[in-house]
C-alpha cells in the first residue's frame, strides 16, 4: 500500500559508467580489466561499496559470477564479491536501468517531460512507452531515500529547515504530503491520509531516522513552519531543542482574512503597515522581543482605532498566539524567515501530481512515486532562462555530482551499493 512506510531497499546494485557499450562487451571477456575498470570508477566518484556491517572494506574484490538477463535481450551482467565479508554487488552498466527494459535515452526524454509537467499519458505518446512504464520507472528511483542520495552528493544534513504539508487529493480523499526543504533541495516528501500531529510526526520521523542513521549526532537547530498546529506539535516532538519559527510572509497573507467587514482600501493600508513592521524588524541587527512585542501591541491598537473593537481584539489574540514564532524567525540570522523555497517545491510537485491524476489511486505506490519526483526535483538541472541555469538544486546547495549527466547521476546516486568514502564524510 502507498501509505506504508517504504524502507530503503538493502540492495547492493551499482551503476558503473563504462563510457560505451562496446567497451562493456570487450571488458566482459577480461576478468582483470573489468575489475580494474569498476575500481577506477569507484575511485573517481569518491565512493565506497556498501559492505556488510562487520566489514570495513579493503578486502579484494573478485568477479563472483555472471548471469544472463533474459528480459534485457540476453545481456550479461556481472556480480562482484568482497572476499572478506562476502557481500555481492551487481554491476549494472550505464546503459541499463535497474529491472527495466527501457533504454536510458527513452527514459531520459520521458523523465524530463514528466519533470516539466507533461502528463504521463502525453509523455507516453511522445516516447512510445506506456504510461505505466514511466510511473514504475519514477517509483524505481524512489526506492532510495532522499537522505541517502543527498549525502552521497556530500551535502551536510540541514541544520535549518522549512517544514510544511502540501494538501492533495487521492480520488475523493484528502491526503497530505509532509515536506522538509532546505534551500533548493527536498530532504523529505512523505504521504499521509491525515493531518493529525501523530500522522505528521510519523512521516517526518522517517527523515529523522534516515538522518540519524547517517549521523547519530545530528541536530536540527531551527524549523520554519506556517504555524499550523499539527506541524508545530510534530516538530516539537521530533526536534525538542530546535528553534521553531513561523513564516512571516504567511502571516502577512493571513492578516487581511482576519479583518472582517471593512472597506478594501483600509484592509490594504493595514496590510502595508503590518508589512512595514515586519520588514523593519527583519532589518534590525539586534532585535529584542520587547521591541517587537511593543510594536505589535501598537499595531493592534491602530486596528482598533481604524477598524473597530472587534477587529482589534481579533488581531490582538492572533498576535498573542503567533508572536513567539515570528520572534523565533527574526531572532536567529541563520533562520529562514520565509518559506518561499518550500512553496516553490510544493508547486512543482503539485503540477506533476495533477499531471499524473489518472494514476493516483488508493492502491498505488504514492510514497515511492513522490520520492522519485523529489529526486528529479533535486537532480534535474534548471532551464536555460532560470536563475542558476544549467545547475541542479544539489549543485546550488554546494553538493558534488558524480558526472555532468543528470540521468547517469540519478542512476548512480540511487544505487544502493554505494556510500561516500569515509574521509569525505566529515565536512
Ligand atoms: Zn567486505
Amino acid at each position: 500500500m502507498g501509505t506504508a512506510a517504504q524502507r530503503t531497499r538493502a540492495n547492493r546494485t551499482i551503476t558503473v559508467d563504462f563510457r560505451s557499450e562496446a567497451t562493456y562487451f570487450q571488458l566482459l571477456g577480461d576478468r582483470k580489466a573489468f575489475l580494474e575498470c569498476v575500481l577506477a570508477f569507484l575511485l573517481s566518484l569518491g565512493f565506497q561499496l556498501t559492505h556488510k556491517a562487520t566489514c570495513r572494506g579493503g578486502g579484494c574484490l573478485t568477479r563472483h559470477s555472471h548471469y544472463v538477463r533474459v528480459r534485457l535481450g540476453g545481456l550479461t551482467i556481472w556480480r562482484i564479491q568482497c572476499t572478506r565479508c562476502k557481500a555481492v554487488f551487481t554491476v549494472l552498466p550505464h546503459f541499463v536501468l535497474r529491472y527495466r527494459q527501457i533504454r536510458p535515452e527513452v527514459a531520459r526524454d520521458a523523465l524530463m517531460a514528466t519533470h516539466g509537467g507533461l502528463s504521463l499519458e502525453l509523455c507516453a505518446v511522445i516516447g512510445h512507452i506506456s504510461p505505466m512504464a514511466i510511473y514504475r520507472l519514477v517509483c524505481a528511483f524512489g526506492h532510495q531515500s532522499l537522505v541517502a542520495v543527498l549525502t552521497r552528493c556530500g551535502l551536510p544534513l540541514p541544520t535549518y529547515v522549512l517544514a510544511d504539508e502540501k494538501h492533495s487529493r487521492c480520488l475523493a480523499e484528502n491526503v497530505y504530503l509532509p515536506t522538509i526543504v532546505s534551500g533548493r533541495v527536498i530532504w523529505h516528501l512523505g504521504y499521509t491520509k491525515e493531518a493529525s500531529a501523530a500522522a505528521l510526526t510519523q512521516s517526518y520521523q522517517e527523515f529523522q531516522r534516515a538522518a540519524f542513521q547517517h549521523e547519530p549526532s545530528y541536530r536540527v537547530r531551527g524549523v520554519l513552519t506556517d504555524g499550523f498546529d499539527s506541524t508545530t506539535k510534530s516538530m516539537r516532538t521530533l526536534f525538542p531543542g530546535a528553534r521553531l519559527g513561523f513564516c512571516l510572509r504567511h502571516a502577512l497573507n493571513k492578516l487581511p482574512k482576519k479583518l472582517a467587514a471593512i472597506a478594501s482600501p483600509l484592509r490594504q493600508s493595514l496590510r502595508v503597515k503590518f508589512h512595514t513592521l515586519l520588514y523593519r524588524a527583519r532589518q534590525r541587527k539586534s532585535l529584542r522581543a520587547f521591541a517587537l512585542g511593543q510594536r505589535l501591541r501598537h499595531f493592534a491598537d491602530h486596528v482598533t482605532q481604524n477598524a473597530g473593537l472587534a477587529n482589534g481584539e481579533c488581531i490582538r489574540r492572533w498576535v498573542q498566539d503567533k508572536k513567539a514564532g515570528w520572534y523565533a524567525a527574526l531572532e536567529d540570522p541563520q533562520m529562514p524567515a520565509m518559506s518561499t523555497l518550500l512553496d516553490q517545491a510544493h508547486n512543482a510537485i503539485g503540477r506533476k501530481l495533477f499531471a499524473m491524476k489518472g494514476f493516483h489511486h488508493p492502491g498505488g505506490s504514492q510514497q515511492a512515486f513522490l520520492m522519485g519526483l523529489a529526486h528529479l526535483y533535486n537532480l534535474v538541472p534548471y532551464q536555460r532562462r532560470a536563475k542558476h541555469a544549467g545547475q541542479c538544486g544539489v549543485e546550488v546547495e554546494g553538493g558534488r555530482l558524480p558526472t555532468r549527466d543528470w540521468l547517469l547521476n540519478l542512476q548512480i546516486l540511487t544505487s544502493g551499493g554505494y556510500q561516500r568514502a569515509a574521509e569525505t564524510l566529515h565536512h
